[in-house]
């Protein structure tokens, strides 16, 4: 099988790969500029060929009943993403920019694993709970609280990390026993259209259960937020889209599932190694070029010592060059897009008209004119009112901003429209801990722990989501809740 073929870029509609009715788009690596080849361009004609196929699925197939089937599916997806996981290494690092060094985990290995996780809950999850006998209203009544699949889920994701955000969905939406129409983003057809070629060719998941619809048209994903047959939006991108959806949903009630961007604070308590803590800021803002819902984009760091974390977070970003993603050594990639890129190199034109300067960076690396590259970039000299510091950029660009101790650090770690993570570095463990406890996020790291596993729930406050994907509370996500009343 070749994932890179022509083959690996048709929908998935109806357990068939077919062409899309609006011809074909291009799909470019993001670190050369070359078009790849073309994914299926799908129309709203093939959105609702999907939509229908799944809906089908779910109300005149036992798949949402048959827990055993499902369980054993997910874990045949698993295996056979196992099967093909040198594949998928290369289409994602050729397709996403991905460095090769993050397909070991978040990128790709570890979301492949994760469906382990989905299966094992739909397998030991407590479907029915006795709530007791009881007489309410004087009629003695057994009541079961059942819980079951909500229906038809409208998955809509972005490009960052194509495979996490496809699999975390597609896993515990098909192991609660819901069908699924995946509307991955226009940037990275391939990597959805090829997990859709093997569930057609490689397992026994049923025909219409999982349907690929990818397209360069956005309005084709609105479709799926707008169609009564829908009984869920599952989105993962920009606060902006998430807006977008959720008024387009409103028309019909469905449940919306939100997870979307972030600005997120990196807290430096003043007993802490600074410049250590400044040079991991550093190193995990360039990370696949800090195109990362949760990536720590403000360095919150003592007013006293803050030339010292601006010397040591620009030390740490400017040694660090962005590269071929191809290299093992690479931890900085190309950008998306020229799109992307450009919105990045906006808001560093931007920072300079707000006041700030750059300890590192500042534009296109001078050795690189091909490729969507952006140099690690530390602005320095703002306060956390500056737009910098308020809009998510999704580049490699880090902002420094002084704090007057721990009250005024949550102050300003909170003071953003979004909440989505956070970490606080501090040498007492307890005062750390309390400052962590004060963050309005939904996942926060204390001192270097990591909250990124297939059990932990991740998600946001604010205007950072709702919902949250991964954990039992990941799954719960795509469950209705059920009481049934007995007389006796
Ligand atoms: P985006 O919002 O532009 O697009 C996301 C998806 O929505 C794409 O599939 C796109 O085609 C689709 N879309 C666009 N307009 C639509 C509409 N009106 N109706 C329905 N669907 C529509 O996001 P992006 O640029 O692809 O990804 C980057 C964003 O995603 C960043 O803001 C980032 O923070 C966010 N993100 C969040 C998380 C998280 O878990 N919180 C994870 C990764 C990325």
């Amino acid at each position: 099988m070749a994932l890179l073929a022509d083959r690996g870029s048709d929908l998935l509609i109806d357990g068939k790969m077919v062409s899309g009715s609006a011809g074909t788009f291009g799909t470019i690596n993001p670190a050369t500029e070359e078009v790849l080849g073309t994914a299926a361009n799908a129309d709203a004609a093939d959105m609702d060929r999907a939509i229908e196929a799944a809906r089908r699925a779910f109300d005149d197939t036992d798949w949402s009943r048959n827990t055993g089937l499902r369980v054993r599916c997910v874990r045949q997806l698993r295996d056979v993403l196992r099967e093909h996981v040198e594949e998928l290494r290369e289409l994602t690092i050729a397709e996403v920019g991905a460095p090769r060094m993050l397909t070991a985990s978040a990128q790709l290995e570890g979301p492949i694993d994760d469906l382990g996780f989905a299966a094992d809950t739909a397998e030991s999850y407590p479907w029915n709970q006795d709530l007791g006998e009881a007489s309410p209203m004087g009629i003695a009544t057994r009541r079961t609280i059942a819980r079951e699949a909500v229906g038809v889920v409208g998955a809509i994701t972005p490009w960052n990390f194509p495979h996490q955000i496809n699999l975390a969905k597609l896993g515990p939406a098909l192991a609660a026993g819901n069908t699924v129409v995946l509307k991955p983003a226009p940037d990275t057809p391939w990597c959805a259209a090829a997990v859709g070629q093997l569930i057609a060719e490689h397992t026994d998941i049923p025909p219409g259960v999982v349907n690929v619809v990818t397209s360069d048209d956005h309005s084709v994903g609105a479709l799926l937020a707008k169609d009564p047959r829908v009984d869920m939006i599952s989105f993962t991108g920009s606060t902006a889209t998430g807006r977008s959806v959720s008024i387009d949903a409103a028309g019909t009630i469905k449940r919306v599932f939100l997870e979307l961007g972030g600005k997120s604070a990196f807290v430096v308590l003043d007993d802490a190694d600074l410049a250590g803590a400044a040079s991991m800021s550093a190193f995990t803002a360039c990370m696949h070029a800090g195109q990362g819902c949760a990536v720590t984009t403000r360095l919150v760091v003592p007013r006293a010592r803050y030339d010292e974390a601006v010397a040591a977070a620009a030390a740490t970003m400017g040694s660090i060059k962005p590269g071929d993603p191809t290299d093992p050594g690479t931890v900085c990639g190309p950008l998306i897009s020229a799109r992307q890129r450009d919105r990045v190199q906006s808001y560093l034109d931007l920072a300079v008209r707000e006041g700030g300067t750059f300890a590192c960076g500042g534009g296109r690396p001078a050795d690189r004119d091909t490729g969507f590259f952006i140099e690690p970039t530390v602005i320095a000299g703002l306060g956390n009112d500056a737009r910098v510091a308020r809009e998510e950029i999704f580049g490699p660009v880090l902002t420094v901003i002084a704090h007057d101790g721990d009250d005024d650090a949550v102050r300003i770690a909170n003071d953003s429209p979004y909440g989505l993570s956070g970490t606080v570095f501090g040498a007492d463990p307890a005062r750390a801990a309390a400052v962590a406890a004060r963050l309005r996020v939904g996942t926060v790291n204390v001192n270097g722990g990591v909250w990124y596993s297939a059990d932990a729930p991740f998600g946001g406050y604010k205007q950072s989501g709702n919902g949250r994907e991964m954990g039992v509370a990941g799954f719960e996500e795509y469950l209705e809740t059920k009481v049934i009343a007995e007389a006796i």
